[in-house]
């Protein structure tokens, strides 16, 4: 289960692959941006009903770390729900500010991201707010590796082109070694980025430097690809009636993934899992314009 802990789309990064869309609030600044008491009666309430969850998540919409507050809702779900176990997704970027370490601190798995160690291809990929640097980010997973306890899978987007060149690959693998996460998570774009020009990276190339990777880290970390690279169209999950109402709406004028979750009243991410899944089926396409990405039918 996850819980967005920011509105759509705050984030001290605007990276050209995000999936959620392109970020209308790039910051650095933590604030209590969701109400404190919101998130707890949500959670309270379903919560209530026993549900079987691997992990609740902190992810969404935005940087789950730039909520003021997380520490306290981390203690609070810790105390009140022993048994279910707590999962951060995070850029890293406030992993930077050591007072934000003891909030998550008790989180049974951390999931950071670290994309580049070169400041320009960072900057190229990750389109930093101001105040951010991957010299930086890359210590401060250092030090979180020494006091944290649980578990770290540190996630590496590679975009062909961009961060898979052998330098910037081994000078991932030397940060990836001094950082010594549990598992290192290689993945590449499924869903329509931000930026058209991104796109999926050949599974093949994938798989060789998961084991360039593998051979050269040995032992210290396990080494995935997460990127999937068939994806199937499912829409058994999806209510039938979003997908018509969907495609109802974008046959009338193209739309945006925003547009669209205004129009029909459904968060954004249910959006644009219909969205995607049609785009994969062939049957809408996306072209990218100053306001994000827009859906038309296809043909
Ligand atoms: S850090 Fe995550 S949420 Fe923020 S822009 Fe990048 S991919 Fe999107």
């Amino acid at each position: 289960m996850g819980i967005d802990l920011v509105p759509f789309k705050v984030c001290p990064m605007n990276c050209v692959y995000c999936e959620v869309g392109e970020t209308t609030n790039l910051t650095c600044k933590t604030d209590e941006y969701v109400p404190f008491d919101e998130i707890i009666c949500e959670l309270d309430d379903y919560i209530t009903h026993n549900p079987k969850l691997d992990y609740i998540t902190f992810s969404g919409s935005g940087e789950p770390m730039l909520h003021s507050r997380l520490g306290e809702i981390v203690s609070y779900i810790k105390k009140s729900y022993p048994n279910y176990k707590l999962a951060l997704i995070t850029n890293s970027v406030l992993l930077t500010n050591p007072k934000l370490l003891h909030d998550i601190i008790d989180v049974d798995l951390i999931m950071p991201s670290l994309d580049a160690v070169s400041h320009d291809i960072f900057k190229a990929i990750n389109r930093p707010s101001i105040e951010v640097n991957p010299d930086e980010i890359i210590k401060a997973l250092i030090e979180l590796r020494e006091n944290f306890r649980g578990q770290i899978w540190l996630e590496i987007f590679l975009i062909e082109g961009v961060n898979d060149s052998d330098k910037e690959l081994n000078l991932l693998l030397e940060a990836t070694r001094k950082i010594k996460p549990d598992r290192v998570q290689l993945n590449s774009l499924d869903r329509p980025g931000v930026e058209a020009w991104v796109k999926a990276m050949n599974p093949q190339r994938l798989q060789e430097i998961r084991d360039y990777f593998a051979i050269e880290l040995g032992e210290t970390s396990t080494i995935e690809v997460i990127a999937k690279v068939q994806r199937k169209v499912e829409y058994k999950n999806f209510n039938p009636d979003v997908v018509e109402q969907v495609l109802g709406l974008i046959s009338r004028r193209p739309c945006t993934n925003l547009d669209l979750s205004k129009t029909l009243g459904l968060h954004v991410n249910e959006v644009n899992k219909v969205l995607h899944s049609l785009v994969s089926e062939n049957r809408i396409e996306a072209t990218h314009e100053d306001r994000g990405a827009f859906y038309r039918i296809k043909g």
